[in-house]
C-alpha cells in the first residue's frame, strides 16, 4: 500500500502529493516533496509521526517556511506543516496557543486584548512554533522573555511540558534545535497594557522595518548571526561592498546588507552560493566566521 493510502485511511489530515516547496517559504524556493502533510489536531500529528517512525520515512516540520532554504532536490519523504494546530485560548494576561498560529496575528491579537510585552514580534513573519524553536527576536526581546512553558512531542513521541527556564534559550537558540522534539503548544505571560500605546510602538517598528528591510521581495530575514552584540554582520558585508552582490537570481540587499533576496526566480542553490561566497570574503578580511542564522533543508 502506498504511503499517502496508507495516512488517508488513518485520517490524520490534509494530504498533497508532489508538492512545491516554493510555495511554502517565503524565499519561494524548495523542490517537490513526496507527500505534504497538514495533521489537524495534536493527536492526528503524534498518530502521524508514530506511523513515520514504523515505516522508516523522512519527515520534516515546517511552520512558516520564514527561516528555511529548501533546497531544489525532490524531499523524499514528509512535510508535516503544522498551521491547523491554531487554537488560541486567552486568559487574563495568560495566553494558551498552539504552535501553527502566525505570530503576527497573534501581536495584533494581544494589542486589541491590551497585553504587552509581544510588540517586538510583530514584524516576524512566522509561526509560533517557528517562533519558539528560533528563540525569534527583535528590538532586544524574544520568545523567551515573554514564555512560561512549552508543551512539545518527545523523541518517544510523549507529550511533555518545560518550563522556559529548562529549555536552553539563548541568542536565536533552544533545546528544539538539537533534538527531535516537535512544538505544539506554549503558554505566554504577558502585562496589561494599553492598545493605543501598544499599537504605537508596533506601527513605529513596523514603519522602521519597511524602511530598512526589502520587504518588497522573497527573503528570509537576517542571514547571519551578528558575531557579537557589538559587531554586525550587515556592516561587515556592507563595508566588505557586497550589497547589490549577485549569484544567479540571489542577490545581497542594497537595501541591507544581512538580507538576501530572491529578486530573480533564484533557486536555493544560488542562495547558498551566495552565503558561501559572503563567509569566504568575511574570513578572508576580518577572519571572522559567519554563522548563518537561516536553516538549510535537504540539501
Ligand atoms: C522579512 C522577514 C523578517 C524577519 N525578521 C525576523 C526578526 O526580526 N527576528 C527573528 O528572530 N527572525 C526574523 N525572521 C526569520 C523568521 O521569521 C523567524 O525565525 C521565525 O521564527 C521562523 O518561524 P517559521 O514558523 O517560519 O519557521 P520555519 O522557517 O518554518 O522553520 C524554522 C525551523 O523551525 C523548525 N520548526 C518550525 N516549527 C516547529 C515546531 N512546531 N516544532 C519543532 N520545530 C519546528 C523547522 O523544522 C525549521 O528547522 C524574519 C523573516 C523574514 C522573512
Amino acid at each position: 500500500m502506498k504511503l499517502k493510502d496508507i495516512l488517508l485511511e488513518m485520517n490524520v489530515g490534509d494530504i498533497k502529493e508532489n508538492e512545491e516547496m516554493k510555495s511554502h517559504t517565503t524565499y519561494k524556493v524548495g523542490g517537490v516533496c513526496d507527500l505534504f502533510v497538514t495533521p489537524s489536531s495534536i493527536d492526528n500529528l503524534i498518530s502521524l509521526l508514530k506511523k513515520l517512525r514504523e515505516l522508516d520515512v523522512k519527515y520534516r516540520i515546517i511552520g512558516n517556511g520564514s527561516n528555511v532554504i529548501v533546497s531544489s532536490k525532490r524531499f523524499k519523504g514528509v512535510i508535516i506543516n503544522l498551521c491547523k494546530l491554531n487554537k488560541l485560548e486567552i486568559n487574563e494576561e495568560t495566553i494558551c496557543v498552539e504552535a501553527g498560529y502566525s505570530l503576527i496575528k497573534l501581536t495584533n491579537i494581544c494589542a486589541n486584548n491590551n497585553l504587552a510585552g509581544l510588540e517586538f514580534a510583530s514584524g516576524i513573519p512566522g509561526n509560533v512554533g517557528g517562533a519558539i524553536y528560533m528563540n525569534a527576536g527583535a528590538y532586544k526581546s524574544d520568545m523567551s522573555n515573554i514564555l512560561e512553558s512549552v508543551t512539545f512531542i518527545d523523541n518517544k513521541l510523549n507529550l511533555k511540558t518545560l518550563k522556559t527556564s529548562e529549555l536552553g534559550f539563548g541568542y536565536r537558540k533552544s533545546i528544539f534545535m538539537d533534538n527531535d522534539y516537535v512544538i505544539v503548544s506554549c503558554i505566554i505571560k504577558l502585562e496589561k497594557g494599553n492598545k493605543d500605546e501598544i499599537m504605537k510602538l508596533m506601527n513605529d517598528r513596523r514603519q522602521r522595518r519597511i524602511e530598512s528591510q526589502p520587504l518588497e521581495y522573497p527573503s528570509a530575514g537576517s542571514v547571519f548571526r551578528n558575531p557579537s552584540d557589538t559587531i554586525f554582520s550587515g556592516k561587515l558585508i556592507e563595508d566588505l561592498g557586497l550589497k547589490g552582490y549577485s549569484i544567479g537570481g540571489a542577490k545581497v540587499s542594497e537595501k541591507h546588507a544581512n538580507f538576501i533576496v530572491n529578486y530573480n526566480n533564484a533557486t536555493a542553490e544560488d542562495i547558498k552560493n551566495l552565503i558561501d561566497y559572503i563567509k569566504e570574503k568575511v574570513k578572508e578580511k576580518y577572519n571572522i566566521d559567519l554563522k548563518v542564522e537561516q536553516e538549510f533543508v535537504n540539501f
